[in-house]
């Protein structure tokens, strides 16, 4: 086993010996290599970036673009087609905000939304991948359609088909569900939206993390991801565009750094990424990203993948033994991320969460910023394990003992 995979490479793990921890899918734990490379950074090379002609903005510039390139690499991005933002929200939100800003006549004619157009999701989206496209649609007059789930909370090409038309400007949708694990099939999607020329949105929270991940060749539009679920710090996260994209969506914010000219009426926007980036820039958590995003090719994102799918068999196994717990998502057998989410009958999950924080085991409860699907499944909450490169099968093994005591725990197998 690569010692990436150990988790004595990462502090919080060490430090937390006794403790399980399987909510990967909401954050991720560092390893020292990142937490390394952004203290560094910050020791001897911090300075503002893209600004002035100082030797120090210089040196500190080279590394905040040398992670810009890291990162663009990693998910198979162009040069200028990765834009820092605060994390995978903000930058659906750019996104949205850019379309809206387009429609009221404030450049990038082109991708203006008119009233009656439509946008498509699926009713399985996080929250972020969701409220942007309701306040666009409110905003310009489009309408928002939403392809149904089944009562495993799956979605098929077929049935986002069923949804798309003539009117749809905009299809956005998670690679893979953070309440399902469900894996979409990306390529597919963006044959049926380009069908109708319609524009694709990849939630890549959930998968750039997880798996080999090539943008371009997948043919998506934009793209969102955060560096905190993928090995680095929190504050920071990307958005991809592809570059003729990018050049017309106008900046959701504006000020400093974005600019060409600027009169005291009106401003020239400099092309992609500068010009969404206003103001001071994260520069030590883009080293971070950067250094993750390294860290992950380093170990390479197959052997990535392989380990995953070995973890979720083992969680996919110990939730199907317990009786009366519900898997929600794929099948057992079928191929999933590297998430479980399940229900216990008679057990509130806030309750199986507790339970198993007393064990020493992190999940994570609640509806995972997915109400809609939560509804369509007839639950409230749902409780979540979830893993990365860092579990191990005892991990999963001490989760599953856990799991099997707690209906017995709370009287709900009587
Ligand atoms: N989309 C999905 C599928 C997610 O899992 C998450 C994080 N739970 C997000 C979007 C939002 O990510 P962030 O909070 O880092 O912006």
């Amino acid at each position: 086993m690569s010692d990436a995979f150990r988790r004595e490479r990462y502090p919080y793990l060490r430090h937390n010996a006794e403790r399980v921890y399987l909510d990967s899918a909401a954050t991720s734990q560092r390893p020292d290599a990142v937490l390394d490379a952004e203290s560094a950074f910050a020791r001897t090379e911090y300075a503002a970036v893209h600004r002035g002609s100082s030797m120090a903005t210089g040196e500190a510039t080279w590394g905040f673009e040398g992670a810009r390139e890291r990162i663009a690499r990693f998910v198979g991005a162009g040069e200028g087609e990765i834009v820092f933002t605060e994390n995978a929200t903000d930058a659906l939100n750019v996104i949205a905000l850019g379309l809206s800003d387009a429609s009221a006549g404030l450049g990038g004619d082109e991708l203006a939304l008119r009233p009656g157009d439509e946008i498509v999701v699926t009713e399985a989206e996080h929250h972020a991948n969701l409220i942007p496209w309701q306040r666009l649609a409110r905003r310009t007059g489009a309408v928002l359609r939403a392809v149904p789930v089944d009562e495993h909370g799956l979605w098929s090409v077929d049935d986002l088909a069923g949804v798309v038309g003539a009117r749809t400007r905009l299809v956005a949708f998670a690679h893979v569900s953070n309440v399902t694990g469900a894996i979409a099939p990306v390529a597919d999607v963006v044959q049926v939206a380009r069908g109708v020329n319609a524009l694709t949105v990849l939630d890549a929270c959930q998968s750039a993390p997880h798996l080999p991940l090539d943008l371009r060749a997948l043919g998506v539009d934009f793209a969102a991801f955060s560096s905190h679920k993928m090995l680095g710090p929190t504050g920071i996260g990307a958005l991809y565009g592809r570059a003729e994209l990018l050049d017309l969506l106008p900046p959701a914010r504006t000020g400093g750094s974005t600019i060409s000219t600027v009169t005291i009426d009106d401003a020239q926007f400099l092309p992609a990424p500068q010009r969404f980036e206003a103001g001071t820039q994260p520069v030590t958590q883009a080293v971070g990203f950067g250094a993750a995003a390294e860290y992950l090719s380093g170990i390479g994102m197959d052997r990535v993948r392989r380990h995953e799918a070995e973890m979720a068999g083992l969680l996919v196994e110990a939730v199907e033994a317990v009786p009366g717990v519900r898997m929600i998502g794929p099948r057992a057998g079928a191929e999933r991320a590297g998430l479980v989410s399940f229900v216990v009958d008679g057990v509130h999950a806030h309750d199986v969460g507790q339970f198993l924080d007393d064990r020493g085991i992190t999940v994570r409860t609640g509806h995972h910023c997915a109400q809609p699907l939560h509804r369509r499944l007839g639950v409230a909450a749902t409780t979540r394990a979830s893993a990365y490169v860092y579990t191990s099968a005892d991990d999963v093994a001490a989760f599953g003992s856990a799991l099997a005591e707690v209906r017995a725990f709370f009287g709900a197998d009587r």
